[in-house]
């Protein structure tokens, strides 16, 4: 009933490797989307095709940090032989504004290893991700209703997460005050950002700093398949987040943090 021709050819092209159950689920989840759209505002793109490129493919690019970085990692572990432990523990990933559920339930399908936390200020949406997530029998991930600024202020949230990562929620120096506190040191606040985000960027880059990251690149990139341009931040949380941030009152979103 679907034709998956392009999500397939997608995926060779980010090296994720899929199967019959992962494309199910994936099938599952749109038709959910679409059917819950009817009732409640979740997307304003709908089309099949459509959906494969700009929630799921786009969700996935994901893909080139987390597979060179997990190739790197386990390059480091050492072996039993080598006289050391082998210590495997679970990578932790926080979506936030994760709306109907991107990037986050894509990257949850297609790399199930990894401990999912979405999160959202809108319980509508919660709900309904729950719904997702208990439909497609997926573990390990939680969605959580809560505004980013009130949770990462929680100890068991603050600093926990190996990954945080964030699509259209807000411009870059307001988002990394929501997200970068959620970060452990040594972990990734990636923000998806469109094409014309350069200038954006470069505002947020005492924010960044402010907060305990540094940009280690910025990948350019267009969603397999598609000409369409995107940018994915690779900001390196380097330093403990200082306890006065995220600042409250609102301050993250209407004074964002941006050098005098
Ligand atoms: N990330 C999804 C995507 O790319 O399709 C949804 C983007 S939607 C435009 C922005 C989402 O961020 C909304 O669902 C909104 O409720 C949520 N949001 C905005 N501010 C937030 C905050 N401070 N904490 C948590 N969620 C927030």
């Amino acid at each position: 009933m679907y034709n998956d021709e392009m999500l397939i050819a997608g995926l060779q092209e980010l090296s994720i490797p899929y199967d019959a159950d992962k494309l199910d689920k994936l099938h599952k989840y749109y038709e959910m989307m679409v059917e819950k759209n009817k009732v409640m505002n979740l997307t304003s793109i709908t089309e099949y095709e459509d959906v494969v490129v700009k929630h799921w493919l786009d969700s996935l690019c994901f893909a080139k940090i987390y597979l060179k970085k997990a190739s790197d990692a386990s390059g480091k572990v050492m072996s039993k032989d080598s006289g050391e432990e082998s210590v495997s523990r679970s990578i932790r990933l926080i979506d936030i504004g994760t709306g109907a559920g991107f990037p986050g339930i894509p990257i949850k399908i297609f790399f199930p290893e990894i401990e999912v936390t979405l999160l959202d200020s809108l319980n509508k949406r919660i709900v309904f991700l729950q719904d997702v997530v208990n439909q497609l029998g997926l573990n390990t991930i939680s969605c959580i209703h809560g505004r980013a600024e009130e949770f990462s202020n929680k100890a068991e949230y603050r600093e926990r997460y190996d990954y945080a990562v964030s699509r259209a929620v807000a411009r870059l120096a307001s988002l990394s005050e929501l997200c970068i506190p959620f970060v452990k040191v040594g972990g990734y606040f990636l923000p998806y950002k469109s094409e014309g985000a350069a200038e954006e960027i470069d505002e947020s880059r005492f924010a960044i700093k402010a907060l305990g990251g540094k940009i280690e690149r910025i990948l350019d990139y267009q969603i397999p398949t598609s000409e369409l341009p995107r940018k994915l931040v690779v900001v390196n949380k380097v330093a403990a987040c200082s306890p006065k941030y995220p600042r409250g009152g609102g301050k993250p979103m209407k004074a964002p943090l941006l050098s005098k």
